[in-house]
């Protein structure tokens, strides 16, 4: 019974500088987010110990009757929090999610058709190296040259050409509302299932600031851990009891063994704390801020993709600036800014350089940042890649240490896990 710092402080002092990182470097990955205390204390319990295979009240295993309340809880909230009829929230990743809706939809071989990943779709919608790409015949779709928005008539020429039996909307790094009716009427011209991978909408959609997929999608999935702002992990939800039906039967016993029940505690937590009024405030801030950091970066030069953006990410496009993702992230994160290279539609550069980084508000929105604090933070931005453009490779030290203080006084300023 030893405590970590007693049986493993070689762990210990790992978890201590993320902890140090996490508290003095501005997050802006825009798949990641803040946990409440009361998250991390769900999943960091006991429950880690329970297998659970099955589902409640339906359990492979005996002393189930308290994971249960844990399980039906989160359930009974995600229902709520996104007003439909069915929801497993047992899928152990976003990818995972998406791989059980596969199982349970399709076979082997069957067409399938998501946006490239090149145009900001997600690995799992049918990228080559994944296996939604390798098991299935995936059909890409990108975003118009122009205005790097889907391009609806793109995706109803493609759908009648290869006839999908599965159309994917949903995206990592698309910046716009997606248009949920149109594609459910593209799919139903073709008599393709719809679903909508909302992974890193949800919160918004949960927050009433963006519109829901699920009216108009046969089957939703997400994560948990973006801006729902919950543990890590996926869930998969629907208003068709029948795919409901196949769903939980291809998550287990198809895709899972005994589900995470400590994760799944979490997720019950994280959705209550969504279902409560203050979370409609964070989900509006998220996108103010979203929208004031894309304007301070787009009055300083940058190019914003798509001229700007609906939701709480935006892609900068740094050409104007000469020069890459790579570069930029390194010099960002000198200066205690974490973000990540992103390929722009169209990249020039190869994925491992790219032309552009994605940036997020939903961790800086959750520690307190404001719309002036996120304009002060695309001023820092700019100032180090200024630094960077106009001093080389190794960026300007001076820059970076200067812009390293000030953001180390915003997070002072607003401190988490203190
Ligand atoms: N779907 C989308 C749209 C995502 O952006 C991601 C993660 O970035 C996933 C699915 C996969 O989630 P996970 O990393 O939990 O497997």
């Amino acid at each position: 019974n030893d405590s970590l710092a007693e049986s493993d402080p070689d762990i210990l002092r790992a978890i201590e500088l993320e902890l140090g990182r996490q508290q003095t470097q501005i997050e802006l990955i825009a798949s990641e987010n803040i946990v409440s205390r009361a998250v991390l204390e769900a999943q960091g319990s006991i429950m880690t110990n329970k297998y659970a295979e099955g589902y409640p009240g339906r359990r492979y295993y005996g002393g189930c009757e308290f994971v249960d309340i844990a399980e039906n809880l989160a359930i009974e909230r995600a229902k709520k929090l996104f007003d439909c009829a069915f929801v497993n929230v047992q899928p152990n990743s976003g990818s995972q999610a998406n791989q059980g809706v596969m199982m349970a939809l399709l076979k082997p071989g069957e067409t399938i058709m998501g946006m490239s990943l090149a145009a900001g779709g997600h690995l799992t919608h049918g990228a080559a190296p994944n296996q939604s790409g390798k098991w299935f015949h995936a059909v890409q779709y990108g975003v118009r040259q122009q205005d790097h928005q889907i391009d609806l008539n793109e995706v109803e020429d493609l759908a009648k050409k290869h006839q999908p039996k599965l159309i994917i909307a949903g995206g990592s790094a698309y910046p716009r509302i997606i248009d949920f009716k149109a594609f459910r009427a593209i799919a139903d011209s073709v008599g393709a299932l719809l679903m909508v991978d909302m992974a890193h909408f949800a919160g918004l959609v949960a927050g009433g600031v963006h519109p829901s997929p699920l009216p108009y999608a046969d089957v939703v999935t997400t994560t948990t851990h973006k801006t729902l702002r919950g543990p890590r992990g996926g869930m998969i939800l629907s208003n068709n009891e029948d795919i409901g039906k196949k769903i939980n039967s291809a998550i287990f016993p198809g895709i899972q063994g005994g589900p995470l029940m400590h994760v799944i505690a979490g997720k019950a937590v994280a959705f209550g704390e969504a279902l409560r009024p203050g979370f409609k405030l964070y989900a509006q801030s998220v996108v103010d801020n979203a929208r004031a950091l894309a304007a301070t970066l787009a009055d300083a030069g940058f190019a914003i993709v798509s001229g700007g953006t609906d939701t709480h990410l935006m892609l900068v496009d740094l050409r104007p600036k000469k020069l890459t993702g790579k570069v930029a992230e390194a010099a960002l994160e000198r200066a205690s800014i974490t973000c990540n290279k992103n390929g722009i539609p169209f990249d020039p550069e190869k994925p491992t350089i790219t032309s552009g980084v994605r940036l997020g508000t939903p961790a800086g929105t959750t520690r307190g940042f404001g719309v002036a604090e996120f304009q002060q933070v695309g001023k820092l931005i700019t100032e180090v890649l200024t630094g960077l453009s106009q001093n080389g490779e190794e960026g300007n030290a001076k820059v970076e240490a200067s812009v390293r203080e000030r953001v180390l006084g915003l997070c002072k300023q607003f401190p988490i896990y203190g």
